[in-house]
């Protein structure tokens, strides 16, 4: 089930590619003793691999290509350093954007563009899975800055991805982004905010003065809204991704706006309000 925001001239798809099992450790500074409930049985913490579909008046775009359709075993190195004995059998699987597009009505031919909020994995696993670019009336678009860094320790499936960005590249289909902001549609714009990696981006739509924001990984987790000191394991510049989060939470911050985040639970938009005890999340779908 996608959830929609409809702007008006403007509607923003909260889509789901799948599922990613992480270990506690992948979220320094989270107690997670404190917050049972976040751990499923099999002690990892399950997230949805998120992508945001924008559509308006002659464009479709598409906000992350999630990881595509891979399913990736359980490293058994991470099991032991995260002391999991009986852990799930992948870490990550997807292969559910498809089946999400065609119920929000889009085919991968009516994209016009893809817009990857950065090089990680888990969204940019449907550029072209099998070799052959998934949406082949697209544009694809990325941070510069990710694009020239080879990664030195790559995650699985991240040099498979890379793999899929390379045919857009030699399709020719393939824009970097090095500018602050970019258009990417009439009303929908990216602008840079690195720190989850150097050529990471966020996304807004507006139509009729109302707002959606997405956020990529900027914000990896909701208890971060308060807790400056929890950050996410691969975070490639952890200081600048501590002060884009909080630009962000500071700019957003009692808006009438919708927010969304690719691994939040449920994929629900969210908007920031102030309370005496803090901000806190207050879902908007
Ligand atoms: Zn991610």
């Amino acid at each position: 089930m996608s959830r929609v925001i409809d702007l008006g001239g403007i509607k923003v798809h909260a889509l789901n590619d799948g599922v990613v099992h992480l270990p506690p450790m992948y979220y320094p500074g989270l107690d997670f003793d404190a917050h049972p409930g976040l751990l499923a049985a099999d002690g990892t913490y399950h997230i949805p691999v998120g992508c945001f579909l924008i559509r308006g008046e002659g464009f479709t775009v598409l906000v992350d290509a999630g990881l595509g359709p891979s399913r990736i075993p359980f490293p058994a190195e991470i099991a032991a350093a995260a002391g999991l004995t009986d852990p799930p059998e992948t870490i990550a699987q997807g292969g559910l954007l498809p089946g999400a597009l065609a119920e929000a009505g889009v085919a991968p031919e009516d994209v016009t563009t893809v817009f990857l909020t950065h090089l990680h994995a888990d969204h940019i696993g449907w550029i072209a899975p099998d070799g052959a670019l998934y949406f082949p009336n697209a544009v694809v678009m990325c941070g510069d800055a990710d694009w020239r860094t080879t990664p030195t320790a790559p995650a699985p499936g991240e040099m498979e991805g890379r793999a899929g960005l390379k045919v857009a590249e030699d399709a020719g289909v393939l824009r970097t982004v090095t500018a602050p902001a970019v258009e990417l549609a009439p009303g929908v714009t990216a602008r840079h905010s690195p720190g989850h990696t150097p050529g990471h981006y966020v996304v807004s739509a507006s139509s009729g003065g109302e707002g959606v924001y997405l956020l990529g990984d900027a914000v990896h987790h909701p208890l971060q809204l308060n807790d400056q000191g929890i950050s996410f394991l691969s975070e490639e510049e952890p200081e600048h991704a501590l002060r884009a989060r909080e630009e962000l939470f500071a700019a957003l911050e009692g808006r009438e706006v919708s927010i969304g985040m690719t691994h939040f639970p449920g994929l629900e938009f969210q908007r920031i309000t102030t309370t005496e005890n803090g901000r806190r999340w207050t879902t908007t779908w």
